[in-house]
């Protein structure tokens, strides 16, 4: 079983990438990328040293203790659903009731799922909670749910309702927290939001999940089958990997295996991706 705990010091601020899950196994490219042209995602693959018999999919949740606060930033699948992120957040000696800030990146189950436990109860009783009000709005409208496969509907049923008294919906780009920005990056859903994290000069992006797998940050425009707004996801993952060079910050991709960390570098009119 490969890693599923990361810590380091970004500044200031302790972080922790904790991976909720870990999946081994195959992975069909072809139906993943479906506008990727065959020829050029089997080089990609091969390029990446990819075997599709046997990829590693992680699920990298994030904690941060700014000193001021604890933050995390998305939450895994759940308990009920083999999640083992409140495991690790206990075998890291963090309980539940210092948790003051979680960060939903966007409303999919295996990001919001890890708030409550099977029976539906909330697990972080002192936090408050964030997420983009485009995103909120959506997962609150019916209508939307056709579009949805069953888990996805089920995730947003069962957790979004506990906490819609108490969710704190962001409307605009900026500073939420001291050293925590937020910024717009629709395309794997409506509302989906990166995150610049800074202190004392050190920055990290979380890139939530505008990447599924490391060829695509060379090949902005494969947009995985579950981008659920494909129009708009080269030009967020275009923006995202602008300020990660800009900013020269580090990345941390959701998906990628664990730890899900490493640096993007302008190349020619493109970008690559070097694993830390
Ligand atoms: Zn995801």
């Amino acid at each position: 079983m490969t890693s599923e705990r990361h810590s380091f010091q970004l500044g200031a601020f302790q972080c922790k990438v904790l991976s909720d899950r870990t999946y081994q196994g195959p992975m069909d490219f072809a139906k993943m990328f479906p506008v990727a042209p065959p020829d050029q995602l089997e080089s990609a693959l091969d390029q990446y040293g990819i075997d599709p018999e046997n990829i590693t999919l992680s699920f990298n949740c994030f904690y941060i203790d700014t000193g001021q606060s604890r933050i995390l930033i998305d939450t895994g699948v759940g308990r009920e659903h083999e999640g083992h992120f409140q495991n690790h957040l206990e075998a890291e000696g963090i309980t539940p009731d210092s948790i003051d800030h979680i960060i939903f990146t966007h409303g999919h189950a295996d990001h919001i799922g890890g708030i409550t436990d099977a029976e539906a109860n909330l697990v972080f009783p002192n936090t408050k909670y964030w997420m983009s009000k485009p995103e909120w709005d959506y997962w609150q409208d019916e209508a939307n749910m056709e579009h949805e496969p069953p888990h996805a509907i089920a995730g947003a049923k069962k957790n979004l309702p506990l906490i819609a008294d108490q969710i704190n919906l962001i409307e605009v780009e900026g500073e939420l927290l001291p050293g925590i920005s937020v910024f717009n990056i629709p395309g794997h859903t409506i509302g989906m939001m990166g995150l610049l994290i800074q202190s004392e000069g050190q920055k990290l992006i979380v890139a939530a999940d505008s990447f599924h797998r490391p060829f695509q940050i060379e090949h902005i425009d494969w947009n995985a089958q579950s981008d659920r707004v494909p129009e708009k996801a080269p030009d967020s993952r275009q923006k995202l990997l602008q300020k990660a060079v800009n900013e020269d910050a580090l990345v941390l991709v959701y998906h990628f295996p664990h730890p899900g960390l490493g640096r993007v570098q302008a190349q020619n009119s493109t970008w690559k991706w070097e694993l830390l």
